[in-house]
């Protein structure tokens, strides 16, 4: 796996700047949660780290290379968003193979990955239904199975549960959390909700209005809040 550091990163919009100059460092194989209010940040930041959004300032560093200038889909990540972004002409084996298929990988070490991946997600018996025919849950583990496929170094997560029930949304914690466990990927987990960071996370960011406001493990921030922001970030329900 990989470690990624975010050195000094400034994301600006014409002349409005949204990042300030953010700096972090996750370690190889570690599972960060990136958390603040709606607006501070947090998916500008996870899309410069992809390469989905350019950098205005400063440098991102993934296994100890910049990749400032290196495209998305040679960074070696692979990211889960929210809204699953699904193919929904193409059956959930289609889906997970997709990158594979684009890297030209023969079709039997395609079956092969996808295979494995839908054992670890629980989708063996869906492989050929369509998108329009899974339940949230299903097609959220299939965007996870897409991801996986490829075992990358990093992944990305942008609030992948957030349209799910709440009970579905416990569930799918643990099994993103098993899955890190067994994979080891490094993580980087945005999320508003601060009862997913504190029970997924190794450490958590904490960002407010473009910067960040403190970096600890769940413990450290829950006993030793910086500041009264964190504190309430932290101790408020969702
Ligand atoms: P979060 O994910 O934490 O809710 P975002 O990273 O989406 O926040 O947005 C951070 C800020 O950048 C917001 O104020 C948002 O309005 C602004 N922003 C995001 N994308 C653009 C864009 N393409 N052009 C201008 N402003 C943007
Ligand atoms: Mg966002």
């Amino acid at each position: 796996m990989a470690s990624v550091e975010i050195r000094n990163v400034v994301k600006r919009y014409g002349a409005l700047e949204v990042v300030h100059g953010v700096s972090a460092e996750i370690a190889d194989g570690e599972f960060v949660a990136l958390v603040g209010p709606s607006g501070c940040g947090k998916s500008t930041l996870l899309r410069m780290i992809a390469g989905l959004e350019e950098i205005s300032d400063g440098a991102v560093v993934i296994g100890g290379d910049i990749v400032n200038e290196v495209a998305p889909k040679d960074r070696n990540i692979s990211m889960v968003f929210q809204n699953y972004a699904l193919y929904p002409h193409m059956t959930v084996a289609q889906n997970m193979a997709f990158a594979l298929r684009l890297a030209r990988l023969p079709k039997d070490e395609q079956k092969k990955k996808v295979g494995e991946a839908a054992t670890m997600l629980g989708l063996e018996g869906l492989l050929e239904r369509y998108p329009g025919q899974l339940s949230g849950g299903q097609r959220q583990r299939v965007a996870m199975g897409r991801a996986i496929v490829r075992r990358p170094e990093v992944f990305l997560f942008d609030e992948p549960l957030s349209n799910l029930d709440a009970k579905l949304r416990v569930q799918m914690r643990a099994e993103i959390k098993g899955l890190h466990q067994r994979l080891r990927t490094t993580s980087i987990y945005v999320t508003h909700d601060q009862i997913e960071a504190m029970t997924m996370a190794d450490r958590i960011v904490v960002m407010r209005d473009g910067n960040v406001e403190q970096i600890g493990t769940p413990l450290e921030l829950f006993d030793n809040p910086r500041n009264l922001f964190v504190a309430s970030f932290i101790g408020s329900p969702s």
